[in-house]
């Protein structure tokens, strides 16, 4: 990680911290700052990627503005992870992407439609494209061959879990534990991101709009991240039924995809439009507002995913299916391209952040100042 403005601001905050310690019950990031006296850039870069901003130290510190102090722990720390993205991004010359995030998120999905249009309109007959089609195995083929569906869905995704992979490498290397985690470990980093338990702040939930607290950031939290893993769930299970067993879609709506697509997508839909709602009334001294952007347009990409594939659902047997297929592939498509380079890399940050700290948890805090 290299030395930036951002990473000196979260050093200075943290030596400060480190000798007040007041907030050391509020998470995992004030225990896991106890364990040193200096911070190297990759401690640093760990301690950014554990916070959960849930803005609790904020609102307790004597020390935040318009203390000449000006502690802001969430709003550094967001501005340095937000670094980290970019710093850790494979291949490296897409690291500027994050910089111009909304509008490059916009332009791939508006090119992925496109793309998805014209697949459609030059493999098969145009007019498919507005005829309507009975609900029977393969009808959704007959608008985009099952072939360009796979092709594409695995040359995007497979692109997209490389790059994953290999930020989660880089972050891994300059910023993971220096032992190797252990089942236990494991097993409570896992229990961790699962519960989301950081966003519990100190156990009344985060300071989402103000100094009161609340569990309503953690519960639409949950609802995207469960909601993205059943539509993720729906998908591969789709592809299964059609690649091994040759069943083809649109399936029945008590079938498992559309079972597990639809709560998944109402689920996605809630989380993404209540996490937006959230952004408009908080507070912002503890937020870094030129990132507001990226944050939101990562939200309306997910909930256009969850809302094209409802209303594909709901208009499959009439005539606008397909162009509401084609409208969903292409924000689909769009949704892996962009996955390695919008925020959605703080999964994968974040849960490689909880098992450092998982495999740290024995270590003896050293004295304050
Ligand atoms: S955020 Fe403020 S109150 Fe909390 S530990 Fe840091 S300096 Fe102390
Ligand atoms: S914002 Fe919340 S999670 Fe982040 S350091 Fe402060 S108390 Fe911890």
């Amino acid at each position: 990680m290299r030395e930036t403005d951002a990473l000196a601001n979260a050093r200075r905050e943290m030596e400060i911290c480190n000798a007040c310690r007041y907030c050391e019950g509020f998470c995992a990031v004030f225990p896991a700052m106890e364990l040193r006296r200096e911070f190297s850039a990759g401690d640093l870069s760990y301690l950014a990627n554990l916070c959960h901003n849930c803005r609790g130290c904020y609102y307790a510190c004597q020390y935040a503005p318009p203390h000449e102090w000006g502690i802001n722990v969430p709003r550094t720390f967001q501005e340095l992870r937000a670094e980290t993205y970019a710093e850790y991004a494979w291949p490296r010359r897409f690291a500027q992407l994050f910089d111009r995030n909304g509008t490059i998120v916009s332009l791939v999905t508006a090119l992925g439609i496109a793309l998805v249009l014209m697949l459609a309109a030059g493999l098969v007959d145009p007019d498919a494209l507005y005829r309507a089609h009975p609900v029977v195995p393969g009808s959704f083929y007959a608008v985009i061959p099952l072939w360009a569906m796979q092709a594409t869905g695995i040359l995007t995704f497979g692109f997209s879990l490389i790059a994953l992979a290999m930020g989660a490498r880089n972050f891994w290397r300059d910023a993971g534990p220096r032992e190797r985690p252990g089942p236990v470990a494991l097993g409570i980093a896992l229990w961790d991101v699962l519960t989301l338990k950081n966003l519990g702040g100190g156990g009344h939930g985060c300071n989402d709009a103000s100094e009161r607290f609340s569990m309503r950031r953690r519960w639409l939290h949950h609802a995207m991240f469960y909601g993205f893993f059943l539509c993720f769930a729906a998908t591969c299970t789709a592809f299964v039924y059609g690649t091994l067993f040759g069943w083809e879609a649109p399936y029945a709506l008590t079938s498992v995809p559309v079972l597990l697509g639809t709560v998944g997508g109402l689920l996605l839909l809630v989380g993404t439009v209540g996490l937006f709602a959230m952004k408009l009334v908080d507070d912002p001294m503890p937020a870094a507002r030129n990132l507001l952007g990226a944050d939101v347009a990562l939200l309306m990409l997910l909930a256009l995913a969850a809302l094209t594939g409802l209303v594909l659902l709901a208009l499959r047997g009439t005539g606008a299916m397909g162009i509401a297929l084609a409208v969903h592939l292409g924000v689909i498509l769009s949704l892996f391209v962009a996955l390695p380079y919008s925020k959605m890399v703080h999964g994968v940050y974040r849960t490689a952040a909880l098992l450092r700290r998982a495999t740290e948890r024995n270590m003896k805090p050293l004295g304050g100042e």
